[in-house]
């Protein structure tokens, strides 16, 4: 076997490692000059998403021998909308950092990974298939899936995000569902450490969106943000993104061509999240080549998870913001919030059966 791997992302480093705990190597093909060659910013793993997984660092530790470094744990998040604010308690999850942070999740598996990583890559699918018996697709670019099958786009996502100086908590997450300035989406702050922070906006760029101005969004977000944590923030570097896709492949493999990651649909619609689940797919992938477990049989939780959340996005999207600070207000009654944060309360699955998901064009 001759395996290549596009991508030295989440997915595509995954995949890498486990191949090599199995005794395989690949080579492995990446555009950009270095590992992790974006700009640093924080992420947060939510244990509410990927239940009954609760705590998924010691879940790659136990089931498949991978060790990851989290920046810190989460043990509250406060929940904002409009007028009201919900806090919830417990083993929430992780915070991690990314790109060109020497602790990043990428950093920390290419410092494992013995299989040759291609720097500046130009290859393109067509090239590596031809030399490579198997390939496995992890650019984190649905664009590069939409040439070999069909790919259903959900949404595509406007981003505008900041590193901030300001005194934190470090275990503690605010996130704010506010039409104002996150319409259909949210802002969220993660803390790297007492005195700085990810601050980031995120929303859907659909038609009536397209015409807000994103900067306007961004300043009112901030300020909101400011107000609810009764402090000043200074923004120490900034980033815009636009187009990122979120949506799933057709197939999660076509002959020996396995898609992983963001280029299987790995990001959940809700909240856009989805490091967990793109490292899952490339283990998955990896244990598929070595004749372990079948990628189809094993991607299935990934496709309904994505359907579930899909279900839930278009819920919550239809919600103005007196319906959010229903909500938020709900969460305050302390029985609710607690069942929120069981591991035994599967909230994606609970809600995708009581609605059905309603596709929606870009
Ligand atoms: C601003 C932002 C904030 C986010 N926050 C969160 C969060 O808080 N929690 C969460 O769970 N998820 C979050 N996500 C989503 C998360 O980053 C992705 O789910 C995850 O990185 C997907 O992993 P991947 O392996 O598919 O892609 P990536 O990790 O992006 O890796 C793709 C790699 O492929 C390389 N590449 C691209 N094209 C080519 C090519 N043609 N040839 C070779 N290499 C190529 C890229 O340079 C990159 O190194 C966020 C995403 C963004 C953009």
């Amino acid at each position: 076997m001759k395996i290549a791997i596009m991508g030295a992302g989440l997915s595509g480093l995954a995949c890498a490692l486990t191949l090599e705990k199995n005794g395989y190597h690949a080579d492995i093909f990446e555009k950009r000059g270095m590992v992790g060659d974006r700009m640093i910013f924080a992420e947060g793993v939510s244990s509410i998403f990927h239940t009954p997984i609760d705590d998924y660092i010691k879940f790659l530790s136990e089931t498949y021998d991978i060790h990851l470094k989290p920046t810190g744990n989460i043990s509250k998040t406060y929940i904002h909308s409009k007028n009201e604010t919900a806090s919830l308690e417990g083993n929430l999850g992780f915070i991690n950092m990314r790109g060109k942070h020497p602790e990043s999740y990428e950093m920390q598996f290419a410092e494992q990974i013995h299989s040759p990583i291609h720097l500046h890559s130009k290859k393109i699918y067509e090239e590596i298939s031809k030399e490579y018996t198997h390939v496995v697709v992890a650019t984190g670019d649905p664009s590069d899936v939409q040439r070999i099958q069909p790919f259903d786009v959900a949404y595509k996502a406007s981003f505008k995000g900041a590193t901030v100086a300001g005194s934190f908590k470090r275990n503690e997450i605010h996130t704010w569902f506010n039409n104002d300035f996150a319409p259909k989406g949210m802002s969220y702050l993660l803390p790297h450490s007492d005195t700085e922070a990810s601050f980031i906006l995120v929303y859907p760029q659909y038609p009536e969106n397209q015409v807000k101005d994103k900067e306007k969004l961004w300043q009112e977000g901030f300020s909101f943000a400011e107000a609810s944590l009764q402090q000043k923030l200074n923004v120490t570097s900034d980033y815009s993104l636009k187009d990122f896709i979120i949506g799933k492949s057709a197939y999660p493999r076509i002959g020996n061509t396995f898609f992983v990651g963001n280029c299987l649909g790995c990001i959940s619609p809700f909240i856009g999240f989805g490091e967990f689940t793109a490292i899952l797919t490339g283990i998955y992938a990896a244990e598929d080549i070595c004749g372990i477990e079948s990628y189809e049989k094993q991607t299935k939780h990934v496709f309904q998870k994505y359907h579930d959340s899909l279900t839930l996005r278009r819920i919550i999207e239809h919600s103005s913001n007196e319906q959010l600070d229903r909500v938020v207000r709900s969460l305050q009654v302390e029985f609710l919030g607690k069942a929120l944060t069981s591991p035994r309360f599967q909230l994606l699955k609970l809600l995708g059966k009581i609605a059905h998901p309603i596709s929606r064009e870009t």
